[in-house]
Protein backbone atom coordinates (compact mmCIF):
# COMPACT_ATOMS: atom_id res chain seq x y z
CA UNK A 1 0.00 0.00 0.00
CA UNK A 2 0.99 3.51 -0.88
CA UNK A 3 -0.06 7.19 -0.93
CA UNK A 4 -3.35 5.55 0.92
CA UNK A 5 -5.55 8.16 3.10
CA UNK A 6 -6.41 6.50 6.30
CA UNK A 7 -10.26 6.04 5.24
CA UNK A 8 -9.22 4.64 2.38
CA UNK A 9 -6.33 2.46 3.93
CA UNK A 10 -9.44 0.94 6.33
CA UNK A 11 -11.83 0.40 3.70
CA UNK A 12 -8.96 -1.54 1.76
CA UNK A 13 -8.38 -3.89 4.71
CA UNK A 14 -11.96 -4.46 5.06
CA UNK A 15 -12.65 -5.24 1.31
CA UNK A 16 -13.42 -8.72 -0.07
CA UNK A 17 -11.04 -9.06 -3.00
CA UNK A 18 -8.91 -5.95 -3.72
CA UNK A 19 -6.26 -6.82 -1.02
CA UNK A 20 -3.70 -3.87 -1.95
CA UNK A 21 -4.27 -0.89 -3.41
CA UNK A 22 -1.53 2.40 -4.32
CA UNK A 23 -2.39 6.17 -5.70
CA UNK A 24 1.40 7.66 -5.90
CA UNK A 25 3.76 9.10 -8.01
CA UNK A 26 5.71 6.50 -9.54
CA UNK A 27 4.14 3.68 -7.49
CA UNK A 28 4.28 1.34 -10.49
CA UNK A 29 7.72 -0.01 -9.46
CA UNK A 30 6.08 -1.48 -6.71
CA UNK A 31 4.12 -3.79 -9.39
CA UNK A 32 6.59 -6.76 -8.82
CA UNK A 33 6.56 -6.92 -5.32
CA UNK A 34 2.46 -6.73 -5.37
CA UNK A 35 2.49 -9.31 -7.65
CA UNK A 36 4.28 -11.55 -5.33
CA UNK A 37 1.99 -10.76 -2.31
CA UNK A 38 -1.44 -11.02 -3.41
CA UNK A 39 -1.37 -12.22 -7.45
CA UNK A 40 0.90 -15.40 -7.13
CA UNK A 41 0.85 -16.74 -10.62
CA UNK A 42 3.11 -18.77 -13.06
CA UNK A 43 3.38 -16.36 -16.01
CA UNK A 44 1.70 -12.61 -16.38
CA UNK A 45 0.09 -11.35 -19.33
CA UNK A 46 -0.50 -7.09 -19.81
CA UNK A 47 -3.69 -6.21 -21.71
CA UNK A 48 -3.81 -2.78 -23.12
CA UNK A 49 -4.37 -0.91 -25.84
CA UNK A 50 -1.91 0.93 -28.61
CA UNK A 51 -2.53 4.11 -26.03
CA UNK A 52 -2.55 2.18 -23.02
CA UNK A 53 0.70 0.16 -23.84
CA UNK A 54 3.08 3.37 -24.83
CA UNK A 55 1.44 5.57 -21.88
CA UNK A 56 2.59 2.57 -19.46
CA UNK A 57 2.18 -0.79 -20.82
CA UNK A 58 5.70 -1.01 -21.98
CA UNK A 59 7.11 0.32 -18.56
CA UNK A 60 4.83 -2.36 -16.71
CA UNK A 61 6.25 -4.99 -18.68
CA UNK A 62 9.75 -4.12 -18.32
CA UNK A 63 9.32 -3.52 -14.58
CA UNK A 64 7.68 -7.37 -14.30
CA UNK A 65 10.48 -8.58 -16.80
CA UNK A 66 13.31 -7.35 -14.94
CA UNK A 67 12.03 -9.01 -11.44
CA UNK A 68 12.61 -12.20 -12.97
CA UNK A 69 8.77 -12.72 -13.03
CA UNK A 70 7.46 -15.14 -16.33
CA UNK A 71 5.36 -12.46 -18.69
CA UNK A 72 3.64 -13.54 -21.90
CA UNK A 73 3.34 -11.56 -25.26
CA UNK A 74 1.35 -8.62 -24.71
CA UNK A 75 -2.47 -8.90 -25.04
CA UNK A 76 -2.48 -5.33 -27.09
CA UNK A 77 -6.39 -4.71 -28.33
CA UNK A 78 -6.68 -2.58 -31.85
CA UNK A 79 -9.98 -1.66 -33.07
CA UNK A 80 -10.92 1.33 -35.69
CA UNK A 81 -11.52 4.06 -34.01
CA UNK A 82 -11.07 2.47 -30.47
CA UNK A 83 -11.60 -0.46 -28.59
CA UNK A 84 -14.78 -0.70 -27.90
CA UNK A 85 -16.77 -3.02 -24.14
CA UNK A 86 -17.91 -5.63 -25.31
CA UNK A 87 -18.97 -9.12 -24.61
CA UNK A 88 -17.43 -10.39 -28.08
CA UNK A 89 -13.56 -8.96 -27.15
CA UNK A 90 -13.78 -9.97 -23.95
CA UNK A 91 -14.53 -13.50 -24.58
CA UNK A 92 -11.70 -13.21 -27.07
CA UNK A 93 -9.36 -12.10 -24.12
CA UNK A 94 -10.86 -15.08 -22.11
CA UNK A 95 -9.67 -17.50 -24.44
CA UNK A 96 -6.18 -16.18 -24.96
CA UNK A 97 -5.68 -16.04 -21.17
CA UNK A 98 -6.74 -19.76 -21.25
CA UNK A 99 -3.79 -20.30 -23.54
CA UNK A 100 -1.35 -19.06 -21.62
CA UNK A 101 -2.76 -19.94 -18.68
CA UNK A 102 -1.56 -16.12 -17.29
CA UNK A 103 -2.64 -13.91 -15.03
CA UNK A 104 -3.89 -10.94 -16.24
CA UNK A 105 -2.89 -6.87 -15.61
CA UNK A 106 -5.16 -4.92 -17.42
CA UNK A 107 -3.33 -1.53 -18.04
CA UNK A 108 -5.92 1.36 -19.31
CA UNK A 109 -8.87 3.06 -18.19
CA UNK A 110 -12.46 1.97 -18.68
CA UNK A 111 -13.00 0.15 -21.59
CA UNK A 112 -9.97 -2.25 -20.51
CA UNK A 113 -10.66 -2.88 -17.22
CA UNK A 114 -14.40 -3.71 -17.60
CA UNK A 115 -13.17 -6.42 -20.95
CA UNK A 116 -10.36 -7.87 -18.28
CA UNK A 117 -12.67 -7.70 -15.23
CA UNK A 118 -15.24 -9.74 -17.54
CA UNK A 119 -12.54 -11.85 -19.18
CA UNK A 120 -10.51 -13.02 -15.90
CA UNK A 121 -13.54 -14.25 -14.44
CA UNK A 122 -14.55 -16.43 -17.97
CA UNK A 123 -10.61 -17.38 -17.37
CA UNK A 124 -11.26 -18.51 -13.51
CA UNK A 125 -8.37 -16.35 -12.41
CA UNK A 126 -7.74 -13.29 -10.76
CA UNK A 127 -6.40 -10.00 -12.09
CA UNK A 128 -4.27 -7.00 -11.07
CA UNK A 129 -5.34 -3.01 -12.73
CA UNK A 130 -3.08 -0.51 -13.85
CA UNK A 131 -5.04 2.53 -14.50
CA UNK A 132 -4.04 5.13 -16.60
CA UNK A 133 -6.47 7.65 -16.16
CA UNK A 134 -8.74 9.09 -13.15
CA UNK A 135 -11.74 8.66 -15.69
CA UNK A 136 -14.54 6.65 -13.63
CA UNK A 137 -14.85 4.82 -10.62
CA UNK A 138 -15.49 1.05 -11.93
CA UNK A 139 -11.66 0.00 -10.98
CA UNK A 140 -12.48 -1.28 -7.58
CA UNK A 141 -15.55 -2.66 -8.48
CA UNK A 142 -17.30 -5.86 -9.47
CA UNK A 143 -19.56 -6.26 -12.93
CA UNK A 144 -18.09 -5.39 -15.83
CA UNK A 145 -20.46 -2.62 -17.83
CA UNK A 146 -20.27 -4.38 -22.00
CA UNK A 147 -21.87 -4.86 -24.34
CA UNK A 148 -23.77 -7.95 -25.72
CA UNK A 149 -25.69 -8.47 -28.79
CA UNK A 150 -25.76 -4.52 -28.84
CA UNK A 151 -27.18 -4.08 -25.37
CA UNK A 152 -25.58 -2.69 -22.51
CA UNK A 153 -25.44 -5.07 -19.55
CA UNK A 154 -23.32 -5.98 -16.44
CA UNK A 155 -21.52 -8.53 -17.07
CA UNK A 156 -19.57 -10.84 -14.21
CA UNK A 157 -16.65 -9.78 -13.20
CA UNK A 158 -14.88 -9.57 -9.44
CA UNK A 159 -12.82 -6.53 -8.34
CA UNK A 160 -9.06 -6.72 -8.90
CA UNK A 161 -6.58 -7.96 -6.44
CA UNK A 162 -4.69 -5.72 -6.43
CA UNK A 163 -4.78 -1.88 -7.97
CA UNK A 164 -1.39 0.21 -8.55
CA UNK A 165 -2.08 3.66 -9.62
CA UNK A 166 0.72 5.17 -10.47
CA UNK A 167 0.03 9.41 -10.74
CA UNK A 168 2.85 9.96 -12.95
CA UNK A 169 1.14 7.71 -16.10
CA UNK A 170 -2.66 8.99 -14.74
CA UNK A 171 -1.27 12.53 -15.08
CA UNK A 172 0.04 11.71 -18.44
CA UNK A 173 -3.77 10.95 -19.61
CA UNK A 174 -5.57 13.67 -21.89
CA UNK A 175 -6.89 16.24 -19.17
CA UNK A 176 -10.79 15.85 -20.25
CA UNK A 177 -10.35 12.57 -18.87
CA UNK A 178 -9.89 13.88 -15.32
CA UNK A 179 -12.98 15.66 -16.47
CA UNK A 180 -14.78 12.62 -16.80
CA UNK A 181 -13.76 10.80 -13.74
CA UNK A 182 -14.86 14.07 -11.76
CA UNK A 183 -17.82 13.76 -13.57
CA UNK A 184 -18.85 10.56 -12.09
CA UNK A 185 -17.29 11.69 -8.72
CA UNK A 186 -19.53 14.52 -8.56
CA UNK A 187 -22.55 12.12 -9.01
CA UNK A 188 -21.89 10.77 -5.41
CA UNK A 189 -23.52 13.98 -4.18
CA UNK A 190 -26.92 12.59 -5.51
CA UNK A 191 -26.36 9.14 -5.13
CA UNK A 192 -26.07 10.13 -1.38
CA UNK A 193 -29.43 11.97 -1.27
CA UNK A 194 -31.13 9.59 -2.98
CA UNK A 195 -30.23 7.00 -0.18
CA UNK A 196 -30.90 9.14 1.99
CA UNK A 197 -34.34 9.99 1.01
CA UNK A 198 -35.02 5.76 0.10
CA UNK A 199 -34.21 5.16 3.57
CA UNK A 200 -36.36 8.53 5.44
CA UNK A 201 -39.16 6.74 3.34
CA UNK A 202 -39.20 3.41 4.45
CA UNK A 203 -37.85 2.15 1.09
CA UNK A 204 -34.20 1.28 1.45
CA UNK A 205 -32.39 1.66 4.87
CA UNK A 206 -29.28 3.35 4.54
CA UNK A 207 -25.76 1.49 5.28
CA UNK A 208 -24.12 3.51 7.24
CA UNK A 209 -20.35 2.34 6.34
CA UNK A 210 -20.86 2.34 2.42
CA UNK A 211 -22.42 5.47 2.77
CA UNK A 212 -19.76 7.18 4.98
CA UNK A 213 -16.83 5.53 3.06
CA UNK A 214 -18.31 7.43 0.01
CA UNK A 215 -19.74 10.92 1.30
CA UNK A 216 -17.34 11.63 4.65
CA UNK A 217 -14.29 12.87 2.47
CA UNK A 218 -16.48 13.85 -0.89
CA UNK A 219 -16.15 17.25 -0.46
CA UNK A 220 -12.39 17.12 0.02
CA UNK A 221 -12.30 14.87 -3.32
CA UNK A 222 -14.13 17.55 -5.13
CA UNK A 223 -12.27 20.43 -3.40
CA UNK A 224 -9.89 21.05 -6.69
CA UNK A 225 -11.37 20.84 -9.61
CA UNK A 226 -8.89 23.18 -11.68
CA UNK A 227 -6.14 21.32 -10.42
CA UNK A 228 -7.82 18.06 -12.04
CA UNK A 229 -7.94 20.37 -14.90
CA UNK A 230 -4.39 21.10 -15.15
CA UNK A 231 -3.24 17.75 -14.32
CA UNK A 232 -1.93 18.59 -11.05
CA UNK A 233 -1.01 15.53 -9.00
CA UNK A 234 -2.34 15.70 -5.32
CA UNK A 235 -5.54 17.29 -7.40
CA UNK A 236 -5.44 13.78 -9.06
CA UNK A 237 -4.65 11.89 -6.33
CA UNK A 238 -7.80 13.26 -4.73
CA UNK A 239 -10.06 12.47 -7.45
CA UNK A 240 -8.57 8.95 -8.10
CA UNK A 241 -8.60 7.88 -4.03
CA UNK A 242 -12.51 9.03 -4.35
CA UNK A 243 -13.06 6.68 -7.50
CA UNK A 244 -11.34 4.15 -5.83
CA UNK A 245 -13.13 4.08 -2.49
CA UNK A 246 -16.91 4.13 -4.51
CA UNK A 247 -15.70 0.95 -5.90
CA UNK A 248 -14.41 -0.15 -2.54
CA UNK A 249 -17.97 0.93 -0.94
CA UNK A 250 -19.82 -0.94 -3.97
CA UNK A 251 -17.92 -4.01 -3.20
CA UNK A 252 -18.64 -3.45 0.86
CA UNK A 253 -22.91 -2.77 -0.15
CA UNK A 254 -23.02 -5.51 -2.62
CA UNK A 255 -24.65 -3.45 -5.45
CA UNK A 256 -24.65 0.11 -6.41
CA UNK A 257 -26.26 1.74 -4.52
CA UNK A 258 -23.62 3.97 -2.32
CA UNK A 259 -22.06 5.19 -5.54
CA UNK A 260 -25.48 5.67 -8.40
CA UNK A 261 -28.46 7.24 -8.14
CA UNK A 262 -30.56 9.45 -10.71
CA UNK A 263 -27.34 10.89 -11.68
CA UNK A 264 -26.47 7.73 -13.10
CA UNK A 265 -30.20 6.95 -14.32
CA UNK A 266 -30.09 10.11 -16.62
CA UNK A 267 -26.61 8.44 -17.28
CA UNK A 268 -27.61 4.67 -18.26
CA UNK A 269 -30.32 6.57 -20.58
CA UNK A 270 -27.99 8.43 -22.68
CA UNK A 271 -25.77 5.50 -22.76
CA UNK A 272 -28.59 3.73 -23.86
CA UNK A 273 -29.28 5.83 -26.74
CA UNK A 274 -25.63 6.43 -27.80
CA UNK A 275 -25.58 9.76 -27.53
CA UNK A 276 -22.52 11.41 -29.68
CA UNK A 277 -20.87 14.48 -30.22
CA UNK A 278 -19.02 14.91 -33.70
CA UNK A 279 -19.69 11.48 -34.06
CA UNK A 280 -18.09 10.16 -31.00
CA UNK A 281 -19.65 8.53 -28.10
CA UNK A 282 -20.15 10.71 -25.14
CA UNK A 283 -18.13 9.17 -22.12
CA UNK A 284 -19.62 7.99 -19.14
CA UNK A 285 -18.50 10.53 -16.18
CA UNK A 286 -19.44 13.17 -18.93
CA UNK A 287 -23.11 11.95 -18.82
CA UNK A 288 -23.44 11.56 -14.94
CA UNK A 289 -21.62 15.08 -14.20
CA UNK A 290 -24.51 16.43 -16.34
CA UNK A 291 -26.76 13.71 -15.12
CA UNK A 292 -25.93 14.81 -11.36
CA UNK A 293 -26.46 18.47 -11.83
CA UNK A 294 -29.81 18.07 -13.20
CA UNK A 295 -30.63 16.37 -10.27
CA UNK A 296 -28.91 18.84 -7.76
CA UNK A 297 -30.99 21.38 -9.97
CA UNK A 298 -34.22 19.22 -9.00
CA UNK A 299 -33.91 18.79 -5.57
CA UNK A 300 -32.80 22.51 -5.16
CA UNK A 301 -36.22 23.14 -6.99
CA UNK A 302 -38.46 20.70 -4.08
CA UNK A 303 -36.54 22.48 -1.45
CA UNK A 304 -38.16 25.34 -2.21
CA UNK A 305 -41.80 23.90 -2.13
CA UNK A 306 -44.62 23.85 0.45
CA UNK A 307 -44.87 20.25 1.85
CA UNK A 308 -47.15 21.47 4.89
CA UNK A 309 -49.64 22.10 1.88
CA UNK A 310 -49.96 18.41 0.33
CA UNK A 311 -52.62 16.01 1.25
CA UNK A 312 -51.07 12.42 0.91
CA UNK A 313 -54.18 10.84 0.90
CA UNK A 314 -55.82 12.65 -2.58
CA UNK A 315 -52.16 12.49 -4.17
CA UNK A 316 -52.18 8.49 -3.27
CA UNK A 317 -55.35 8.50 -5.02
CA UNK A 318 -53.97 9.72 -8.22
CA UNK A 319 -50.94 7.22 -8.11
CA UNK A 320 -50.66 5.59 -11.57
CA UNK A 321 -51.93 2.39 -12.19
CA UNK A 322 -50.35 -0.55 -14.13
CA UNK A 323 -52.42 0.48 -17.41
CA UNK A 324 -51.15 4.38 -16.77
CA UNK A 325 -47.58 3.43 -16.50
CA UNK A 326 -47.25 0.82 -19.19
CA UNK A 327 -48.86 3.67 -21.40
CA UNK A 328 -46.44 5.93 -19.93
CA UNK A 329 -43.26 3.32 -21.19
CA UNK A 330 -45.13 3.05 -24.48
CA UNK A 331 -44.97 6.62 -25.05
CA UNK A 332 -41.99 7.49 -23.89
CA UNK A 333 -39.23 4.71 -25.24
CA UNK A 334 -39.88 4.26 -28.73
CA UNK A 335 -37.33 1.82 -28.95
CA UNK A 336 -38.59 -1.58 -28.17
CA UNK A 337 -35.32 -2.70 -26.02
CA UNK A 338 -35.71 0.40 -24.43
CA UNK A 339 -39.39 0.21 -23.45
CA UNK A 340 -38.66 -3.60 -22.49
CA UNK A 341 -36.49 -2.67 -20.21
CA UNK A 342 -38.55 0.16 -18.87
CA UNK A 343 -41.35 -2.34 -18.22
CA UNK A 344 -39.68 -4.44 -16.15
CA UNK A 345 -37.57 -1.86 -13.89
CA UNK A 346 -40.89 0.85 -13.00
CA UNK A 347 -43.11 -2.15 -13.11
CA UNK A 348 -40.60 -3.73 -9.95
CA UNK A 349 -40.71 -0.45 -7.83
CA UNK A 350 -44.66 0.49 -9.00
CA UNK A 351 -46.12 1.44 -5.59
CA UNK A 352 -50.20 0.56 -4.71
CA UNK A 353 -51.53 3.65 -3.65
CA UNK A 354 -52.02 2.72 0.13
CA UNK A 355 -47.92 2.71 -0.28
CA UNK A 356 -47.41 5.84 -1.84
CA UNK A 357 -49.63 7.29 0.92
CA UNK A 358 -47.91 6.04 3.76
CA UNK A 359 -44.63 7.79 1.94
CA UNK A 360 -46.23 10.71 1.50
CA UNK A 361 -47.43 10.97 4.88
CA UNK A 362 -43.64 10.07 6.21
CA UNK A 363 -42.59 12.80 3.71
CA UNK A 364 -44.77 15.55 5.11
CA UNK A 365 -44.28 14.82 8.63
CA UNK A 366 -40.26 14.38 8.81
CA UNK A 367 -40.07 16.95 6.06
CA UNK A 368 -37.97 19.81 8.19
CA UNK A 369 -35.75 16.92 8.82
CA UNK A 370 -35.43 15.77 5.89
CA UNK A 371 -34.92 19.19 3.88
CA UNK A 372 -32.51 20.01 6.55
CA UNK A 373 -30.38 16.97 6.21
CA UNK A 374 -30.23 17.60 2.06
CA UNK A 375 -29.35 21.13 2.69
CA UNK A 376 -26.20 20.30 4.53
CA UNK A 377 -25.75 17.57 2.17
CA UNK A 378 -26.23 18.83 -1.36
CA UNK A 379 -24.33 22.24 -2.62
CA UNK A 380 -26.24 24.66 -4.61
CA UNK A 381 -26.66 23.47 -7.94
CA UNK A 382 -24.82 26.83 -9.60
CA UNK A 383 -22.03 25.66 -7.29
CA UNK A 384 -21.79 21.88 -9.06
CA UNK A 385 -22.04 23.62 -12.40
CA UNK A 386 -18.79 26.00 -11.55
CA UNK A 387 -17.20 22.89 -10.11
CA UNK A 388 -17.36 21.39 -13.70
CA UNK A 389 -16.61 23.91 -15.84
CA UNK A 390 -13.60 24.45 -13.68
CA UNK A 391 -12.77 20.73 -14.18
CA UNK A 392 -13.13 20.75 -17.86
CA UNK A 393 -16.26 18.56 -18.42
CA UNK A 394 -19.45 19.47 -20.05
CA UNK A 395 -22.08 21.41 -17.59
CA UNK A 396 -25.12 21.27 -19.77
CA UNK A 397 -27.13 18.49 -21.96
CA UNK A 398 -26.45 20.35 -25.09
CA UNK A 399 -22.86 19.94 -25.02
CA UNK A 400 -22.94 16.07 -24.56
CA UNK A 401 -25.41 15.81 -27.93
CA UNK A 402 -28.90 16.18 -25.73
CA UNK A 403 -31.48 18.92 -27.05
CA UNK A 404 -32.75 20.97 -24.34
CA UNK A 405 -36.34 19.70 -25.18
CA UNK A 406 -34.99 16.34 -24.74
CA UNK A 407 -33.20 16.87 -21.26
CA UNK A 408 -36.66 18.05 -20.25
CA UNK A 409 -38.21 14.45 -21.20
CA UNK A 410 -35.84 12.65 -19.84
CA UNK A 411 -36.53 13.59 -16.44
CA UNK A 412 -39.59 11.75 -16.89
CA UNK A 413 -37.61 9.10 -18.84
CA UNK A 414 -35.01 8.49 -15.75
CA UNK A 415 -37.34 7.78 -13.44
CA UNK A 416 -38.30 4.66 -15.45
CA UNK A 417 -35.35 3.04 -16.67
CA UNK A 418 -34.37 1.41 -12.81
CA UNK A 419 -36.05 0.23 -9.97
CA UNK A 420 -33.88 1.69 -7.66
CA UNK A 421 -36.11 4.43 -5.57
CA UNK A 422 -34.51 8.28 -6.08
CA UNK A 423 -35.61 11.52 -5.45
CA UNK A 424 -37.23 11.36 -9.10
CA UNK A 425 -39.59 9.03 -7.52
CA UNK A 426 -40.29 11.54 -4.39
CA UNK A 427 -41.05 13.69 -7.23
CA UNK A 428 -43.31 11.39 -9.06
CA UNK A 429 -45.86 11.02 -5.36
CA UNK A 430 -45.67 14.30 -5.41
CA UNK A 431 -47.44 14.35 -9.25
CA UNK A 432 -44.62 17.17 -9.18
CA UNK A 433 -42.25 15.83 -11.62
CA UNK A 434 -44.02 17.82 -14.49
CA UNK A 435 -44.42 20.89 -12.51
CA UNK A 436 -40.58 20.97 -11.78
CA UNK A 437 -39.45 20.30 -15.12
CA UNK A 438 -41.71 22.75 -16.83
CA UNK A 439 -40.24 25.04 -14.04
CA UNK A 440 -36.58 24.14 -14.43
CA UNK A 441 -36.38 24.93 -17.89
CA UNK A 442 -38.60 28.40 -17.88
CA UNK A 443 -38.18 31.63 -17.60
CA UNK A 444 -35.81 32.34 -13.96
CA UNK A 445 -35.06 27.83 -13.79
CA UNK A 446 -31.65 26.90 -13.81
CA UNK A 447 -31.69 25.56 -17.06
CA UNK A 448 -33.52 28.61 -19.01
CA UNK A 449 -31.39 29.30 -21.44
CA UNK A 450 -31.20 33.44 -21.65
CA UNK A 451 -30.40 33.07 -17.99
CA UNK A 452 -27.69 31.17 -18.68
CA UNK A 453 -24.20 32.97 -17.19
CA UNK A 454 -21.45 31.65 -19.51
ZN1 LIG B 1 -20.35 5.77 -12.87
Amino acid sequence: MDGLDPQLARALSAATTTRDMSVAAGCLGRLPAVLRGVAPAGRYVIVADPNTWSAAGAQTAEFVASAGLALADPIVLDETPRVRPTAETAHAVAARLGEHKALPIAVGSGVINDLVKHAAERAGTAYVCVPTAASMDGYAASGAALREGGFKRTLAGAAPVAIVADLDVIATAPAIMGAWGYGDLVGKLVAGADWMLADALGEEPLNKGPFAMVQDNLAGWLGNPAGVRRRDRAALAGLMRGLLMAGLAMQAHGNSRPASGSDHQFAHLWEMEDIAVDGQPVSHGACVGVGCLSMVAAYEWLMQQDLQAIDPVRLAARASSPATLDAEIEASFPLAFMAANARAEARAKAAPPPLVELRLKALKANWRDIAGALHRHLPQAETVRHWLDAAGGPSDAPAIGVSRDKHARDYGRARLIRRRFTGLDVLHDLGWLDRAVIELFGPGGFWFNEGRKT
